[in-house]
């Protein structure tokens, strides 16, 4: 990570491979989400000013990913909040590995996830509001549609002839999976997405 600050900066810090545009969700700055995987790792974030590694990367991070959140507000956020962030280590972390701005510098592919990874890799499904195990209806889980709507509006990104090497090769399998749904239900996890994404602040 010191390799790659020292032989990408300044430009590393401007680096928004998707375009993404969405201000950080004003949870992000106390934790109330009824989300609550988010809402435990921000918590605890905020108060012991660290989170593990996996909370990092695929709670907070995979969620502003998926939302399409500005990398400039998510590197504020991860270097704001937390003890250990150092901006050479932060900022190669936060801008590449977890939210995939530099196009594949630092990592091989996207880290997001739905919410089966998230109920695989921690505790908190049981005792959340939404339903890990729904995609579309009224308490589904939040990630479950986003990850799909993050996919499909990303695809020609991901595909380009010009993306990092390998990445089409990495991404096949979701869109494997994504192509072979009924149109409906790729039309429902969309709608459901863009519902989401509308009233992201109420979450
Ligand atoms: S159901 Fe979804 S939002 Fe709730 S804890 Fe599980 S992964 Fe997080």
């Amino acid at each position: 990570m010191r390799g790659v600050y020292w032989a990408q900066m300044p430009r590393f810090a401007s680096l928004n491979f998707f375009g993404h545009e969405r201000p950080l969700p004003s949870w992000y700055w106390t934790g109330e989400t009824r989300m609550a995987c988010l809402r435990d790792a921000i918590k605890g974030s905020l108060t012991n000013a660290y989170a593990h590694h996996i909370q990092r990367l695929m709670v907070t991070g995979n969620f502003a990913l998926l939302a399409g959140v500005h990398p400039d507000e998510v590197d504020q956020w991860y270097l704001g909040i937390y003890i250990d962030a150092l901006e050479w280590v932060e900022i190669t972390n936060t801008r590449g590995m977890s939210q995939f701005a530099d196009g594949g510098i630092v990592g091989t592919k996207p880290y997001v996830s739905s919410g089966a990874y998230l109920n695989k890799m921690g505790h908190h499904c049981g005792s959340c509001y939404y339903k890990v195990s729904e995609r579309t209806g009224e308490r589904a889980c939040p990630f479950n549609s986003l990850y799909w709507h993050f996919l499909a509006r990303n695809r020609a990104r991901l595909e380009a002839p010009d993306a990092r090497p390998g990445l089409m090769a990495r991404m096949a399998m979701p869109f494997r999976i994504w192509d072979g749904m009924a149109s409906h239900a790729r039309e429902e996890l969309l709608t459901k997405g863009e519902e989401l994404l509308k009233r992201i602040e109420e979450l």
